[in-house]
């Protein structure tokens, strides 16, 4: 497919500036093997993640008379945070549980659809939800990566398996929500489960055969057992005590991208295991190589180089934000820079060939570093970051500043469109802790002062899709949402990013001033990063509507006057006159009210309840009983009364609630019971 004339646009002086500028620098060639244009075969477009496509046929003079062409319902109503592919005028999609789907992506025909039967087992491990962030394509082939682990290969046309691989040890807490990368013969994979113990790694396989070709842990392992390589060996140098025991975390469950020219790729790590550095590592230490961005080499997968964005990383601060590589014009010469704003708050602009620090500045309100020195390349912390067992208040949260939501960079603009949250979280650190599924923060205790934390979080917390001008460091412009939780963006060349909006609409912004050019209602907030493509000489925007994940499983309650319809698949094309259905009668995230039992029990079972909760039943039900996938404030009558079965039993395993009977005894179980109704009498409003 030819790549269609520009629009006119493109004659305004910023775009013209950008051309010149990558024109004139001739050190840096352009990067091989470019998709077509009007395909989406990467989860980030191109191996550089930009979210950027080359498709201008609907831009910013046109865009109002956007409209939807085809929609497919989803299955499940959780988180749906995949960004579809096209490839071959096929759009493949990947929903919870990791369902696979094929339409054509003119008209919206589903050609196959793949159940890998993920064990439900596997929800419980899943810290932010059951879900699948993207696929991959090569060469006939979609890639898979499960919940439980396995990598697959499809059959593009057929949606059969070709091969699968067990990519973990199913006995210990990993899962996989990221999307596989394929670069050349190679398909990359890492995993998740730092919040449960286990010690990350990302693995290369051969996309032909499902080989293992080499894996890269991002920490060190027991050094009894010997090191992998001369990195880990390294990494150990910045661990104390018996750091193993814990796992250590660092895993890259979300980011990964290519630069085929300098034959590197990078992975963004994750936070450490437990949280609390002091159980992990108790004499401190940097802890390589949490919270960082690792080059290797992407034909053997050896370390080449790192930047750890968060040392001695404790309070959740991922550097697993998409990181985007681009050619920028940075005090006179142009730089080959990977770009990331991780969970931290700050806007990291590195060398993507050495590693070096360019530049480094906050895109939100941050009291725990001031800044980073750039000398050292740390960051400068605050007296008060590094929390004691009394709750302090931190920002950002563990949410992140930015977290998975994929930002997208605009070679035309030189802008990155970045999904921004500001957050406050009380951070406060257990009396003890046991290798397991604690992260080592206290849940209980200190309620007052935590409530108060709470509440100014609550208040103070906010969104807005910031676009970001990476050489300067500085905020161009500004789309301020009423609440936290929009999407992930895509930016085109018709001067156009696109993002789904905690207002349940899909907008599209002038992407060189922020004016809001369209607006659609589209009964569900879309999460996910919008994609574009042509199909049959058309040009569409696809993207997934379903609220869910990491923000709606902690915290689903501060969101409970969200109107949401059914999941779907969405995509639009200029004149599209598909309507959806009418929205259900009653939003799918308010639940019925029900006074709640009278508390029988005495105050020693309720705190014995309290301890269990925090340490079997917060990750996914949320903080102090308060919101998670599901308010247990707010159960009915009927699940009061199965509440035993539901809890040791597995009898809603389907919609995953899986069985804690391995962990939980009928008592212990009980107990929980009669804290979440102590919780219920005392946060209850109604009559
Ligand atoms: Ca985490």
């Amino acid at each position: 497919m030819r790549r269609r004339s520009r629009a006119a646009w493109l004659a305004a002086p910023l775009a013209m500036l950008a051309l010149g500028g990558l024109a004139a620098s001739g050190a840096i060639g352009q990067s091989p093997a470019q998709p077509d244009a009007g395909e989406w075969p990467g989860t980030g477009r191109t191996a550089d993640e930009q979210h950027y496509s080359p498709l201008d046929a609907i831009n910013a003079e046109n865009v109002s008379e956007l409209g939807l062409a085809w929609y497919a319902d989803l299955t499940t109503d959780r988180g749906q945070e995949a960004t579809p592919l096209v490839v071959d005028g096929m759009l493949y999609n990947i929903e919870p549980w990791n369902i696979t789907t094929a339409y054509d992506a003119a008209t919206g025909e589903q050609l196959w659809r793949y159940d890998p039967e993920v064990p439900l087992r596997f929800g419980r491990l899943a810290c932010c939800d059951i879900v699948t962030r993207g696929l991959a394509a090569s060469d006939g082939k979609i890639l898979i990566a499960t919940l439980d682990g396995r990598l697959i290969a499809l059959d593009a046309e057929t949606g059969k398996p070709v091969w699968s691989v067990l990519t973990v040890d199913n006995e210990q807490g990993y899962t996989i929500t990221g999307a596989p990368r394929v670069y050349g013969d190679k398909v990359l994979i890492g995993n998740g489960g730092a919040e449960i113990g286990v010690r990350g790694y990302v693995s290369a396989y051969d996309v032909a055969s499902g080989e293992m070709l080499w894996r890269f842990h991002t920490v060190p392992g027991n050094p009894a057992n010997g090191f992998e390589n001369a990195a880990m060996e390294m990494a150990a140098q910045t661990w104390t005590g018996e750091w193993w025991r814990g796992g250590g975390g660092g895993t890259a469950w979300d980011s990964i991208s290519h630069d085929p020219e300098l034959g590197l790729v990078y992975i963004g790590t994750g936070n450490g295991s437990p949280w609390v550095r002091k159980f992990r590592s108790p004499g401190g230490g940097d802890n390589l190589f949490l919270a960082s961005i690792v080059a290797l080499d992407i034909e053997t997968g050896e370390y080449r180089w790192h930047y750890q964005t968060t040392p001695g990383e404790e309070w959740d601060y991922t550097a697993t934000q998409n990181m985007v590589l681009a050619d920028l014009p940075i005090e006179g010469r142009m730089r080959r820079v990977l770009m990331q704003a991780p969970k931290n708050g700050f806007f990291y602009v590195l060398d993507r060939e050495t590693g070096e620090l360019i530049s480094a500045q906050p895109f939100v309100p941050t009291n725990w570093a001031s800044g980073i020195d750039m000398a050292t390349g740390r960051p400068i912390e605050t007296a008060e970051a590094r929390y004691g067992n009394v709750p302090v208040m931190v920002s950002p949260s563990a949410g992140g500043a930015h977290n998975w939501n994929p930002m997208a960079y605009s070679p035309l603009t030189g802008l990155v469109y970045l999904p921004v949250t500001e957050t406050y979280m009380a951070y406060a650190a257990a009396d003890s802790w046991e290798p397991g599924r604690s992260s080592g923060m206290a849940y209980t205790g200190n309620d007052a002062l935590r409530r108060e934390i709470a509440e100014y979080a609550d208040a103070h917390s906010k969104g807005w899709l910031s676009a970001w001008d990476p050489v300067t460091q500085t905020e161009r412009w500004r789309v301020p949402y009423a609440q936290k939780g929009s999407g992930g963006v895509l930016a085109t060349a018709g001067n156009l990013v696109f993002q789904g909006t905690i207002g349940t609409t899909f907008a599209a912004y002038r992407a060189d001033t922020g004016e809001k050019m369209w607006e659609m209602p589209v009964q569900n907030v879309p999460i996910a990063a919008p994609i574009t493509y042509m199909a049959g000489g058309e040009q569409y925007i696809a993207v997934n509507a379903g609220w869910g994940g990491g923000l709606a499983h902690v915290e689903r309650s501060a969101f409970s006057e969200l109107f949401l319809g059914k999941p779907r698949l969405l995509v639009f094309k200029l004149g599209g006159r598909t309507q959806l259905p009418p929205a259900p009668e009653r939003s799918l995230a308010v639940p019925e009210l029900s006074a709640p039992p009278p508390l029988a029990a005495p105050a020693a079972t309720v705190a014995q309840g309290e301890a269990l909760y925090a340490a079997n039943c917060g990750l996914c039900h949320g903080a102090a009983g308060r919101g998670g996938v599901k308010d247990l404030r707010h159960m009915s009558p009927e699940t009061h009364e199965n509440f035993l079965a539901i809890v040791l039993h597995g009898t809603r395993a389907a919609q995953g609630m899986a069985s804690f009977a391995d962990v939980l005894s009928e008592n212990q179980a009980e107990a929980i019971h009669h804290y979440l109704i102590a919780r219920a009498n005392e946060d209850w409003t109604g009559s």
